[in-house]
């Protein structure tokens, strides 16, 4: 089987990008390793609390785990994205960058209040976008019972500020 330390092999970093002093954690060369996927995807699901009704993703690479996530477990998934892309009627959640703010939305008629969701992107960093998905979920009525990241950057301070809402995290690789 494959371990944590060899997903985190097929992770590479790449310097400047997309600003100067910006290490980008790629997760393409992961996507590219059949195993590496496979096995990223069998961690998640076997990390997964019971009780699931339905996975919830966010765009764009949080589409990818939650996508391939959701049909391996047989669940149904939830789109979470960026304003101006969903067709039906939408709530939002506004939440602040480092510079600017930028806003998280779902089709109002996505889960059923008191749905069990459980929250998926590819890397957790400061926590704002995710924890802005914890409230546009919240908002719809669901019950976020987890939050599972491929990669987790501790120092920035996510995980521990989603724990703090809490919400139960998982990540495989920091
Ligand atoms: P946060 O909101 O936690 O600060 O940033 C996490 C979000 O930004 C995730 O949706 C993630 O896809 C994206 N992100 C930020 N930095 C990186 C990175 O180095 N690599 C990847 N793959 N995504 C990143």
């Amino acid at each position: 089987a494959t371990a944590n330390a060899d997903l985190a092999a097929l992770i590479r970093t790449i310097p400047d990008f997309p600003k100067p002093g910006i290490q980008f954690r790629d997760i393409t060369t992961l996507l590219l390793d059949a195993k590496g996927f496979q096995a990223s995807i069998e961690r998640l699901a076997a990390a997964a609390p019971d009780g699931i009704d339905l996975i919830a993703g966010i765009e764009a690479r949080g589409f990818i785990f939650s996508s391939a996530l959701a049909a391996h477990m047989g669940k149904g998934l939830v789109l979470i994205r960026k304003d101006g892309k969903l067709p039906g009627a939408t709530i939002g959640v506004d939440y602040t960058l480092e510079y600017g703010t930028d806003r998280v939305v779902m089709h109002e008629d996505a889960c059923v209040p008191g749905q069990r969701v459980l929250l998926v992107d590819d890397l957790i960093a400061t926590g704002g976008t995710a924890l802005a998905a914890v409230r546009l979920l919240r908002q719809a009525g669901a019950e976020v019972i987890g939050a599972h990241f491929v990669i987790d950057l501790p120092d920035l301070g996510g995980a521990d500020r989603l724990r703090a809402e809490g919400v139960a995290v998982t990540t495989l690789v920091a």
